[in-house]
């Protein structure tokens, strides 16, 4: 049966606001409510087409999806709904994806529907994740109305038994095939399920269930944390429907890069420049950490790009005990300038090493460099 498009059903523009589509629906519910119809079969089968068509385009987000994907996009159920533009899977819809394709298959409970999952995200500095974070995320989401509990009915007079149904949320159909008779099972397409019908939406939230609520969440990032980590926070996603859980929030963890540290798991990298006479003869020196100053020990005798291991100074391993190693590449710094004094002492210490320089002979050294210099 070919399907009338919603927005006709209800006799408003595509671009309606809200308010407007409930308006529309009232007056034809009214209009053709069964009631005031009575032994009206057409009148009947109107007041449905209304309603189906108010339940899609009353809530916002099933609007949305009617809007992009036609009926059957408003049939796909309200998971994985909240991501907007975000290429995510795995949460939410696949069950929703399931019901589509089983849909007039055998008998099947109507479970609660759980609300979708949402996506927020935080970004941290290497220092923050040394010691783990607290921070705040701002995230839009449904919260089930407090006046209706989700039901979406004006109390308990605006709820009514389905009539199509008789409150089982299935309705049977008996098939002939070659195979002999059988009985199909659905979901009552009148109530979704749910046995019962709004007569009568509750003010506060038009009928939805559910409220828009913008909402600051504060997430414990644990030390550690490693960039596109995923931590879920359950139950802090959208209202289900029906009386079902809400989703989860997914905070996607991003580390941002440092300009000192480089990271490798739970290691920390990082170059120390160091002097020719500190590398050979030795030296303590200070430098920076993640955590402030630090002394390290540059034995007599370190090669240039020779790694010191610090054991345990590295980052906090997530979830477990025990820390990384900060390795600290020794890199030594070879002077471009010398004072005449410097200059003299180098050539001794070439001659005493026995190490040909160009300092006997700096009349050459300086045709060449003018040769080629700048
Ligand atoms: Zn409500
Ligand atoms: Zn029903």
């Amino acid at each position: 049966m070919a399907q009338r498009d919603y927005y006709e059903v209800l006799g408003v523009p595509r671009d309606a606001s809200q308010d407007a589509i409930k308006q529309a629906y009232r007056k034809l519910a009214r209009k053709y409510h069964p009631d005031a119809n009575p032994g009206n079969p057409a009148a009947e089968e109107q007041f449905k087409e209304i309603n189906e068509a108010y339940e899609v385009l009353g809530d916002p987000e099933k609007r949305a999806r009617y809007d992009q994907y036609g009926h059957a996009g408003a049939a796909a159920g309200a998971g994985g709904a909240g991501f907007g533009g975000f290429d995510f899977q795995g949460f939410g819809g696949i069950e929703d994806l399931f019901d589509m394709f089983t849909g007039g298959g055998q008998a099947r409970r109507e479970r609660p529907q759980g609300g979708p999952d949402l996506r927020a995200d935080v970004v941290l500095t290497l220092e923050e994740v040394m010691t783990g974070a607290e921070k705040t995320v701002t995230i839009g989401r449904q919260e089930t109305c407090p006046t209706c509990q989700g039901s979406g009915a004006d109390g308990a007079a605006g709820l009514e038994t389905c009539p199509e149904c008789r409150g089982a949320g299935q309705v049977r159909q008996v098939r002939e095939s070659f195979f002999g008779s059988f009985v199909q099972v659905h979901t009552c397409p009148r109530c979704q399920g749910r046995g019962r019908i709004v007569v009568k939406p509750c003010g506060a939230c038009g009928g939805r269930g559910s409220i828009h609520h913008e909402r600051r969440i504060a997430v414990r990032v644990p030390a550690g944390v490693e960039d596109g980590v995923r931590l879920r926070m359950a139950g802090q996603g959208g209202a289900g429907g029906r009386g079902g859980p809400p989703g989860d929030l997914i905070v996607f963890v991003h580390v941002k890069p440092h300009p000192v540290f480089q990271r490798d798991g739970a290691d920390l990298l990082t170059d120390l420049r160091v002097g020719f006479a500190q590398a050979v003869l030795g030296a303590d020196l200070e430098m920076k950490s993640l955590e402030g100053p630090l002394q390290v020990r540059v034995p007599a005798g370190t090669a240039s790009h020779s790694v010191l291991r610090l054991r345990e100074l590295g980052l906090p391993r997530m979830g477990r005990a025990g820390r990384g190693d900060l390795k600290v590449r020794v890199v030594i710094d070879v002077p471009k300038k010398l004072t005449a004094e410097e200059q003299e002492l180098l050539k001794r210490w070439a001659e005493l090493r026995g190490e040909k320089v160009h300092g006997e002979n700096r009349g050459i050294f300086r045709r060449v460099k003018n040769a080629f210099g700048p």
